[in-house]
């Protein structure tokens, strides 16, 4: 299964992207989190991506392009992937094609911005491993620490409040219009992820139905 998970940020494509990639044991790969540890190991395409990350803004789409490629080429990628956060825009999912990528499913978690904002206010992520945790509704075991390999919790720089409302129109403005290239294409699915977590998992299961893991 050749997977794109759509969403807004904060939409739980990152939670729902493990749960699908551990059932049909293909692996997954955000493009978001490829570009945070580029900034942080501090390689010319870290310090590229920052300043747009930093912002709230879309890196180009020459850079993750560029990324996405190579990795759909290696042999990790042969029973499928799942792809979190790529393509974010039009060009990106044009470029796909133009690789020759097969798409089965692109799947879109819907959660409106309010519940959104909420959401990302509460967004702590671990430094060493990435793990996800919010303090309202996934909490660590113990404050600010990962219940997976123990590590400090932190916060995004691109999730305070200002950032996120940027964040939120470029989805609006620049990745929503994507839904329908691949609704007319014949291969959107919707799931509402507004609820629990195993809420939008069950939906995003029942979507995936027809696809054997
Ligand atoms: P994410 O973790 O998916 O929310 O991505 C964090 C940030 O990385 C985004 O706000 C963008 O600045 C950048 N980014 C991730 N994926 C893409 C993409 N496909 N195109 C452009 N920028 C991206």
């Amino acid at each position: 299964m050749n997977l794109i998970l759509m969403g807004a940020p904060g939409a739980g494509k990152g939670t729902q992207s493990a749960k699908i990639s551990e059932k049909w044991n293909i692996p997954a790969v955000s493009t978001g989190d490829m570009l945070r540890a580029a900034v942080k190991e501090g390689t010319a395409l870290g310090l590229e991506a920052k300043s747009y990350m930093d912002s709230g803004n879309l890196v180009p789409d020459a850079v993750v392009i560029g990324i996405i490629k190579d990795y759909l080429s290696s042999d990790k990628c042969a029973n499928g992937f799942i792809l979190d956060g790529f393509p974010r825009s039009i060009p990106q999912a044009e470029a796909l094609d133009a690789m020759g990528v097969k798409i089965d499913v692109v799947l879109s978690i819907e959660v409106e911005d309010e519940k959104i904002v909420e959401r990302m206010s509460g967004r702590r992520i671990c430094s060493a491993c990435g793990a996800s945790y919010h303090i309202a509704y996934i909490p660590p075991k113990t404050e600010n620490v990962c219940d997976a390999c123990g590590a400090s919790l932190y916060i995004r720089d691109d999730d305070v409040a200002e950032t996120v409302l940027k964040r939120l129109a470029n989805y609006h403005e620049i990745t929503e219009p994507l839904k329908d290239y691949y609704a007319a294409k014949g291969i959107l699915a919707c799931v509402k992820g507004m609820e629990k977590v195993e809420d939008t998992t069950a939906g995003v299961m029942k979507a995936l139905s027809k696809f054997e893991a």
